[in-house]
């Protein structure tokens, strides 16, 4: 079996890594770098399903990630996990009414004792003790490393500018140095995959979705020191320049603040 795959974020890596080590002759192809999308900047937070989802289409791949990523640890070099759980807490901590067995609610004291950087601890907070959280540009390169020693082909700086057809079967892909064939073409390129598809006649539901992610890097032992921006009730951060970081040296703590509706933290 050729297979094309066209992107090399975690889920092109992924699915490369995958098919060849299930035998099948890979091509990964990519218009920039490896892990060059969104996934660079990503939380790139590991966790499974929670008691206050409403099952859908993705229950099933949500219960298969956490045992997913535990074999990628023990098979694929450089895939690390930091396995130690994350707070939740706003709506989604307020709205939380069914316990999994890896989940529970806590109160402030509770909050602050697992993550003592926070000033302000939350009244209640969501504990999802089997989160994990990774490197996504280290876990993204590292499966494609793997897939590479499967025999797998990387193709970087190489747009794919349409999938080609032929009697009704996709045969392969054009590519800006070429076509490439294939028995099996995976079109995992984020954002863009829709417009790759869309002459095919699929309308692809994947849009892109705005974000705010702030990321801080700090020597060890930072809070003592300085407190990060915290967003306020509504969401909002401190004018810039209210609080100035010292200087990153040596080894080095990363905490990092998402705001896509919650507030969070890996702990
Ligand atoms: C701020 C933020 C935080 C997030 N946090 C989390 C989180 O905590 N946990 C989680 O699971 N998810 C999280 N996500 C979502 C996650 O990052 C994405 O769902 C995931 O990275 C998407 O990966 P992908 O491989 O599908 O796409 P991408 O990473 O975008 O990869 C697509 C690749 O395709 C390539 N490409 C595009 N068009 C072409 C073309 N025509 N030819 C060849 N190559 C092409 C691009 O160069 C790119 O490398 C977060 C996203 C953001 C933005």
């Amino acid at each position: 079996m050729k297979v094309v795959v066209v992107g090399a974020g975690i889920v092109g890596a992924a699915a490369a890594y995958e098919s060849a080590r299930a035998g099948a002759e890979v091509v990964l192809v990519d218009r920039s770098l490896p892990a060059s999308g969104v996934t660079g900047d990503s939380v790139a937070w590991v966790g499974g399903p929670r008691g206050g989802d409403v099952p859908d289409g993705s229950t099933p791949l949500h219960r298969q990630v956490l045992q997913e990523y535990r074999r990628w640890e023990a098979e694929v070099p450089g895939v690390q996990v930091r396995w130690r759980g994350s707070l939740v807490w706003a709506e989604e901590a307020r709205e939380h009414r069914h316990c999994q067995p890896e989940e529970r609610l806590i109160d402030a004291a509770e909050a602050g004792r697992l993550e003592p950087h926070l000033t302000d601890p939350p009244a209640r907070a969501l504990h999802l003790m089997s989160d994990g959280a990774v490197d996504p540009v280290a876990v993204t390169q590292a499966l494609v490393r793997a897939a590479r020693t499967y025999g797998a082909r990387l193709l970087t700086a190489c747009p794919v500018t349409a999938l080609r057809r032929s009697d009704g079967q996709v045969v392969g892909v054009e590519t800006s140095t070429g076509f490439l064939p294939a028995t099996t073409v995976v079109v995992t390129a984020g954002a863009q995959a829709p417009m790759l598809c869309a002459p095919l006649g699929f309308d692809l539901p994947v849009s892109p979705s705005l974000a705010l992610l702030v990321r801080c890097t700090a020597p060890a032992g930072w809070s003592a020191h300085w407190s990060p921006p915290r967003a306020s009730r509504s969401g909002r951060l401190p004018p810039a320049g209210s609080s100035s970081p010292p200087t990153t040296e040596g080894s080095s703590t990363s905490r990092t603040f998402s705001a896509r509706g919650r507030r969070c933290c890996d702990v």
